[in-house]
């Protein structure tokens, strides 16, 4: 649904692990600032961006948890870690000269609003990027449940999913499998019966039951936001 003036709503969740570029760990300012210009760009021809991004350039809770580490301490580890992508985020996009905010769902008032959705919205009419941090504030949830509810709570109209090295959602893992086949456009309930790996379940399934739209699609391919934006056949689109 196009919002008053025309303007179209979108979450986009960004990989945490694109993040890191080649170095695997923590911040590569280079992809940061590829995103955050694709981004701007979007932003200046009149879309409203709210953006989720991953912590897995950083912690992941459920890995920690398997090297002897409290689940949810890690978890808390892993939320903390996408609060410095957000940072870095909004620094480029500064850079670009676009104005953004940073809500957090773990209250930290030196570095980020708090989350307050009616206040994230109002930023969004003003033409300013939210970028959602600390995921749900909630250990054992994910940064892709928390793209699918803050999608649904701002009323965006589709969940853009932008991936590190992949540019879709296929039948089999492509890395391992070179026959693997890619999907153009996939139902909820497959993804779900066939375990695709779109999202964690969590996720997929509170789309399915509100109907909102998700695009997988390659994050770091040049022009791909503004693509995924204007509806453009790329990746793989999920609904119906
Ligand atoms: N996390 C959490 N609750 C949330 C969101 C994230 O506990 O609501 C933690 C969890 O440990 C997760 C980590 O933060 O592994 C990083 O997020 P995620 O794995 O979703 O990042 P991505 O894989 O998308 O980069």
């Amino acid at each position: 649904t196009d919002k008053e003036g025309g303007r179209r709503r979108f979450l986009l969740k960004l990989s945490g692990e694109a993040f890191a570029g080649g170095g695997g760990l923590g911040v590569d300012p280079d992809v940061v600032h590829k995103v955050a210009r694709e981004i701007a760009s979007v932003v200046r021809e009149g879309a409203e961006i709210a953006v989720v991004i991953g912590g897995g350039n950083f912690f992941r809770g459920a890995e920690l948890q398997q090297r002897g580490m409290d689940r949810a301490r890690s978890d808390y580890m892993g939320m903390l870690g996408t609060v410095m992508n957000c940072l870095a985020l909004q620094d480029f996009l500064e850079k670009e000269g676009i104005d953004s905010r940073v809500q957090t769902a773990i209250t930290m008032g030196q570095v980020a609003e708090p989350y307050i959705p009616l206040r994230a919205v109002r930023h969004l009419e003003k033409g300013r990027v939210v970028i959602f941090g600390a995921g749900m504030g909630m250990p054992y949830f994910s940064t892709d449940t928390t793209a699918a509810q803050r999608a649904l709570e701002i009323d965006a109209e589709a969940m853009l999913m932008g991936k590190n090295g992949v540019d879709g959602v296929y039948d089999s893992d492509p890395a391992v499998n070179p026959a693997a086949v890619k999907f153009d456009a996939l139902e909820y309930s497959e993804v779900i019966t066939r375990d695709l790996k779109v999202a964690d379940a969590t996720a997929v399934t509170l789309c399915r039951d509100n109907k909102l739209p998700i695009l997988v699609f390659e994050l770091l391919a040049e022009g791909n936001i503004g693509r995924a934006v204007k509806g453009e056949k790329i990746g793989t689109l999920v609904n119906g």
